[in-house]
């Protein structure tokens, strides 16, 4: 594979101020602003219909705010048509031309942008040569394996050279050891190529992977932005909390004094990740253990104590009885939104 400076492809920042769109009695977009840094992978992450593709599709040129604005550097590009604009869009079914070979479907923009014969056939070549697939020029899509249309379509999207990719749940047709694999890749070629990345999904995990930022939204809001491990480890709601790391969340505050010894008041939750629960021999609470799922290396266990109900994961061999000890190693108070 070609090295390439990452200097020399730095992508652009891109900027959203009070960006707000609806759609009927729909806020889809509600007074969203972001700063993503140049070069930098950032995730929009949240719910089915929280407003991810939406917002997406504002920075990519496909949609237009009622209010607010836009930028890409330093150019406000608000009321930019998308085919001017230096971004790029990588769907979740590629989209591909499927009567076309790699060559032609890769080639096909660069045509578009009247790119002359000898610069097109270099590119392509440069581009394919990016994500291993230089092999393939003159093979029809159509008889590549998942992954390797997901490449194509990457080549395709880089051949143009823009400054911001955009994605939109690129993954999600993969099955999941492709999907692992394939983001794995994905992100090596993002830091080769020092493109700004702005994806979307609504998979915690891959979100963390892949991303230097993430971007929370619920119901067109953005409510929480950070690094992965800020976000997972600082929660700021039940909602992040519950979203991201798969807490339990307390919001009575008898439970919550109970089982954790915070006080908390009505604004407030406890938040108790499953990794922070932990079974031991004697000492513990008490604890009735309503399901149980072996998996391998961990086994999942949902318990409850005190009246509420705790799912934990849990890398010890448990007992196989009705009733555990547990210990709860880690807490931390949260505001109440759920
Ligand atoms: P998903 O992950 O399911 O795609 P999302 O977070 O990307 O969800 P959006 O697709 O941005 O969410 O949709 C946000 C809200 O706006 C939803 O309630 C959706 O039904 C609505 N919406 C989006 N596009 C349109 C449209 N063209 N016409 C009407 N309503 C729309």
């Amino acid at each position: 594979m070609t090295n390439f400076n990452p200097a020399q492809n730095r992508g652009e920042a891109v900027r959203l101020s009070e960006v707000t769109r609806s759609f009927g009695a729909v806020r889809a977009v509600d007074s969203v602003s972001l700063d993503i840094p140049a070069g930098s992978f950032f995730s929009l992450l949240g719910p089915s219909g929280c407003g991810k593709s939406t917002t997406l599709r504002i920075i990519s040129g496909f949609e237009f705010p009622d209010d607010g604005k836009v930028f890409i550097g330093e150019k406000d590009v608000t009321r930019l048509d998308a085919r001017r604009r230096p971004t790029v869009m990588v769907f979740q079914s590629y989209a591909l031309f499927p009567h076309m070979s790699v060559k032609e479907n890769v080639e096909y923009g660069l045509k578009v942008r009247k790119m002359k014969g000898p610069d097109r056939e270099k590119r392509v070549q440069e581009s394919l040569e990016r994500v291993d697939m230089e092999g393939f020029l003159n093979t029809p899509v159509t008889s590549l394996s998942g992954g390797q249309q997901q490449r194509v379509a990457l080549a395709r999207a880089v051949a143009i050279e823009p400054d911001v990719i955009l994605f939109d749940e690129p993954l999600s047709n993969l099955d999941v050891t492709l999907r692992q694999q394939t983001r794995v890749e994905l992100k090596a070629l993002q830091r080769r190529l020092g493109l700004t990345s702005i994806y979307v999904t609504h998979d915690q995990e891959e979100a963390l992977a892949l991303s230097d930022q993430i971007a929370v939204m619920r119901d067109g809001k953005i409510v929480q932005v950070g690094d992965p491990k800020s976000l997972y480890n600082h929660p700021k709601s039940a909602f992040v909390a519950s979203f991201l790391g798969g807490s339990n969340i307390l919001v009575d505050p008898k439970q919550a004094m109970l089982l954790t010894g915070t006080p908390i008041s009505k604004e407030q939750a406890v938040a108790i990740r499953s990794e922070h629960i932990s079974v031991v021999g004697e000492g513990g609470m008490v604890g009735q253990v309503v399901s149980r799922q072996f998996l391998g290396m961990i086994t999942e266990m949902e318990i409850e104590i005190q009246g509420a109900r705790l799912s934990l994961k849990t890398t010890q061999n448990v007992p196989d009885s009705t009733q555990v000890f547990v210990k709860i190693e880690a807490s931390q108070v949260v505001s109440n939104d759920l």
